[in-house]
């Protein structure tokens, strides 16, 4: 798509630290890594996020995600990988076009994980009854 970046690392416009490919698929370093490794998976077709991207890209890119997470846990003798992926503004997405974060992880690396919250007295259930309608 016109103006998208990461359309344009697929068309090779922009270039990028490429680590593996498939014909549906791209994985290349994040230029500004959380930890030396970082990769992103995207599809090579354009949509926006997880919210828009068709089945099969999804497919796709999840296969390639833990295929290089296997082979980045193994390259870089890491302890783990956190896979994680925002989608739009407000879960922190700056790039439109689908992208997963591979992060490879490393006893003591002293990242933080995301805080832990509670449920009041019955509030899961009234959650859970929300989702699983919406999903009916
Ligand atoms: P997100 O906040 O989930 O949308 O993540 C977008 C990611 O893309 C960030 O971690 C950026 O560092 C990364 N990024 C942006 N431009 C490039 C680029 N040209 N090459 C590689 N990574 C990029
Ligand atoms: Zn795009």
């Amino acid at each position: 798509m016109n103006g998208c970046i990461f359309c344009k690392i697929v068309s090779g416009d922009i270039p990028s630290y490429k680590v593996y490919e498939t014909g549906e698929t791209l994985a290349f370093l994040d230029i500004h890594p959380v930890a030396k490794g970082h990769t992103l998976v995207i599809p090579k077709s354009h949509s926006r996020n997880i919210m828009d991207i068709l089945p099969q890209d999804w497919a796709h890119v999840s296969e390639t995600v833990r295929i290089v997470a296997i082979g980045l846990e193994k390259a870089l003798g890491a302890d783990g990988v956190n896979l994680m992926m925002n989608n739009r503004e407000h879960a922190g997405q700056v790039v439109d076009h689908p992208h997963m974060h591979i992060i490879p992880r490393f006893k003591g690396d002293g990242l933080t994980q995301w805080p832990h919250g509670a449920y009041a007295q019955d509030e899961a259930q009234i959650v859970q009854e929300k989702i699983r309608s919406a999903l009916s």
